[in-house]
């Protein structure tokens, strides 16, 4: 069973067809997604995730409608993303942010939010312990600057700690949007290795990431779909994806 679908989905800026008709289906996998600059890949996260209304088609969720609800409520259905440039809170601790992220991503509906009592010690002590967990799995070297703020620690650990804070509420679908960028070589293998540890740990979190470095597509991503234009080009492994003609043009600017 799929559990991201998008049925013809596309979205206008204007005379701009930025995301033009796109049929996506992801199941239990990594898909990775890819395309030239301005092809439409972080308009389309930005359409899964919410902070985009499509102007056509649908966005599903487990089969759910989810194409007409705002970021917070997608997050609380199960998608929870990064984004290129870092959205942490420089002067909160790392677990803070990962504490808020758990938080948002709790599957409760909005009058629970609304009326219920104050977070209880029981609840922190639970939470505190769920971060723990990830940081443990991910990348066990965060564990040592859970306390630290975020303002004092190096990019790798910043996107490091965004992926976490992503993923401690366990959402059925994890977007990444370029979570190497930035980094060197060295650091690029590193984020390989953590993100390659997240589907290991017995959880079916599915993935869509947007990389510009087909190295990291390659090692990570089991399927690959390309876009060009705001379309769907190509579709299938990386290598039949990387060998495709459309895709090779695109890239070449034909
Ligand atoms: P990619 O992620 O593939 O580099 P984007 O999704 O960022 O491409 O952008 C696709 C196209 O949509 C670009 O031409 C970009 O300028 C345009 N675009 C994206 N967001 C907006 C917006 N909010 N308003 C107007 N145009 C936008």
């Amino acid at each position: 069973m799929s559990v991201l679908k998008t049925e013809k989905v596309g979205i206008n800026f204007g005379g701009l067809k930025a995301v033009d008709s796109v049929d996506l289906e992801i199941g239990d996998e990594v898909l990775g997604l890819i395309g030239p600059n301005g092809s439409g890949k972080t308009t389309l996260l930005n359409i899964i995730s919410g902070i985009y209304r499509a102007s056509s088609g649908k966005v599903l969720l487990n089969d759910e409608d989810i194409t007409s609800l705002g970021p917070n409520q997608v997050r609380s259905k199960g998608i929870a993303r990064t984004f290129q440039t870092n959205r942490l809170c420089l002067n909160l601790s790392v677990i803070d942010n990962m504490l808020l992220g758990l938080y948002c991503q709790q599957k409760t509906k909005w009058w629970q939010t609304v009326f219920r009592p104050s977070v209880s010690l029981q609840e922190i002590h639970e939470g505190i312990s769920r971060c723990y967990e990830v940081m443990s799995y991910f990348n066990p070297g965060l564990v040592s600057h859970a306390y630290e703020l975020i303002s004092t620690l190096p990019l790798i650990d910043r996107r490091r700690i965004e992926i976490a804070r992503a993923i401690v509420g366990n959402p059925d679908l994890l977007l990444l949007d370029e979570p190497t960028a930035g980094l060197n070589t060295e650091e690029t293998h590193q984020m390989i290795n953590d993100i390659g540890k997240i589907r290991t740990q017995g959880n079916k979190m599915s993935i869509i990431i947007i990389e510009h470095d087909m190295s990291v597509i390659s090692k990570i991503s089991n399927r690959v779909v390309c876009l060009n234009a705001g379309k769907k080009i190509a579709e299938g492994t990386f290598s039949e994806v990387s060998q495709n003609e459309k895709v090779c043009t695109a890239y070449l600017g034909g």
